[in-house]
């Protein structure tokens, strides 16, 4: 049994049983499950490629050649033949939000429904489980339904029965709400705002539709996202199954709030986990430094098989499309230097959180905030002790080209999100209020990674695909993903390997779990993934089509293409 007993997997499996206890000590005698006959892909540096792996208790216990996994079957164990397909660690997302998305788009998606009746037929479907007082939310509804004045209020009070009603449009920036929701918005709304066109009305009548864009939307949006418990936990059901399908297994939670974070917990406890989550503890800039106590019980309690939370979320500035991320050189726009949640406040902050043990997952999109950033974590290592610290710098459109070695320099993890990296209309727009000379410097993933960095990356879902082949696509080739066309900066491309790395044993050590994940070594849990070709012999621009077969977590089936 080649690599079972060998020197270097030795302290992994060791750790492993000191942290998880017995029941991740490997276990001798037959597997539960033998996948063999096909290429397995380790992402183990010493031992890229193999041919079969056993897996018993959730545990793997060997990882060699087909002969040698032999001696593992016996008539219970289940043979999973990877025939032309791979078998590899199953992904990690490194950036998402797969609570808040799960919540609000998955609960009642109306995409691809026939207007009116399909539509207002699953509209009264979603409103059968609500308790009293929920909102009735849906999303997904053809944009040209909410074109100039919508279909109106009533129909939607007939299919809500006195729940308040919100359904976003595909465009997810207007809605049609009913009339309990209309009175909400009005409520709050000052003067200006009612008689302006975020409430549409119609020509004649001056009567309100139900439409609601901008402002008026913003309004209504903020209290139907405040779910309760049973709301969120089924948000994290359905996203957590839809990662399932794409062969996510861990999830780094890049903004959870209090009752979020409750959610994980109670699921984790429950048992009902299908996903490793990660949560970055969403820091309010105007509650200030008192909020850390809540912060470190959040940590201390947040200990369960499944679910962590030792990573604190600050948003450093905003992003470059509405001209609000934070550069350093004015844009050619408006003249500005863009958002900026903290400057001068930032190295004292930073330090404040480093010192109390947390890890920073720092949301930073422009060349300036990637700089204040990692100027503020150079102070916080200088100030404080030691430590063994884990910070990351989310999204990093910009960077300067003073600021790329820094990521190597001070141990900061370069946290990308390839799916914006193709010239898209938003990339266009984007392009024109940063000039030239910046919109060529979008997106340095071949920069980032020759620099010496540790990357990992996401698909800050929410966004219009969470599926990590997807992304992998986009960052290997840089061309518009559908249609393909002329690539986007090719010398920014980078390679499958490091994409793969990046989205499975970098992103498992900055979880904090490469102990028990993102590798197929003996000792690790069994989170895997069989999908149907080869990754390596398929066209790059075919990466997205490539289908998730199966998906395990701790050895347990979280997935399956057929049932
Ligand atoms: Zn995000």
């Amino acid at each position: 049994m080649p690599g079972l007993f060998s020197l270097r997997v030795l302290p992994v499996v060791f750790l492993a049983w000191i942290v998880q206890g017995c029941d991740r000590a490997p276990t001798t005698g037959y597997a539960d499950i033998v996948f063999k006959s096909g290429a397995v892909y380790t992402l183990d540096s010493q031992k890229p490629w193999a041919e079969a792996v056993a897996v018993k208790d959730g545990v793997i216990t060997y990882v060699g050649d087909e002969a040698g996994v032999s001696a593992h079957i016996n008539q219970e164990t289940e043979v999973i033949s990877i025939g032309e397909g791979m078998l590899m660690p199953g992904f990690h997302d490194a950036h998402m939000h797969p609570m808040a998305a799960g919540t609000t788009y998955l609960r009642c998606p109306l995409d691809g429904l026939s207007w009116p009746d399909e539509v207002l037929r699953r509209l009264s479907e979603c409103e059968q489980p609500l308790e009293k007082g929920e909102w009735l939310r849906a999303t997904g509804l053809e944009s040209s339904i909410l074109e100039r004045q919508g279909p109106g209020m009533k129909l939607l009070d007939d299919v809500s029965a006195g729940h308040p009603a919100l359904i976003t449009g595909q465009h997810g920036f207007d809605a049609w709400v009913n009339s309990d929701a209309m009175k909400i918005a009005q409520a709050e709304a000052t003067q200006d705002q009612l008689a302006g066109e975020a409430f549409v009305r119609e020509p004649e009548s001056g009567e309100l539709t139900g439409v609601l864009r901008q402002k008026a939307f913003s309004i209504v949006w903020r209290q139907a996202t405040q779910y309760s418990q049973r709301a969120l936990l089924e948000g994290l059901r359905l996203a957590s199954q839809y990662a399932n399908s794409l062969g996510i297994t861990s999830a780094s939670e890049s903004a959870a709030f209090p009752d979020h974070w409750k959610a994980y917990r109670q699921a984790d406890q429950a048992g009902e986990m299908t996903l490793r989550v990660q949560a970055a503890l969403r820091w309010e800039p105007e509650m200030g430094k008192d909020q850390l106590v809540a912060f470190e019980k959040m940590r201390e309690q947040a200990n369960g098989p499944l679910f962590k939370s030792n990573t604190i979320k600050l948003f450093i500035d905003g992003d470059s499309l509405f001209s609000d991320a934070s550069v350093l050189d004015p844009y050619e726009s408006d003249g500005g230097f863009g958002f900026s949640n903290y400057e001068e406040q930032l190295p004292g902050l930073v330090t404040f959180l480093d010192s109390a043990g947390f890890d920073l997952h720092m949301h930073a999109y422009g060349d300036r905030a990637v700089r204040n950033a990692l100027d503020a974590i150079e102070i916080a290592i200088r100030t404080n002790p030691p430590r063994e610290r884990r910070h990351q710098l989310a999204h990093i459109a910009l960077v300067h080209a003073d600021d790329l070695p820094r990521f190597e320099e001070l141990g900061v993890t370069a946290n990308i999100q390839p799916l914006w990296a193709w010239m898209s209309d938003e990339r266009r727009e984007e392009c024109e209020g940063l000039g030239q000379a910046r919109c060529d410097r979008l997106f340095q993933f071949r920069d980032l990674f020759d620099s010496g960095a540790r990357v990992v990356a996401g698909s800050d879902w929410i966004s219009e695909s969470m599926s990590p082949l997807y992304n992998i696509q986009i960052a290997l080739t840089r061309q518009p993903p559908g249609e393909g066309g002329p690539p986007w900066h090719p010398e920014q491309r980078v390679t499958l390997e490091e994409m793969l790395s990046a989205y499975t044993i970098n992103a498992a050590w900055q979880a904090g779990q490469e102990d028990v994940s993102g590798s197929i070594e003996v000792g690790k849990a069994a989170d895997l993934i069989v999908l149907d070709r080869n990754l390596f012999e398929v066209n790059p621009m075919q990466l997205k089509d490539v289908r998730v077969l199966r998906t395990f977590l701790e050895g347990e089936k979280v997935y399956s293409l057929h049932q």
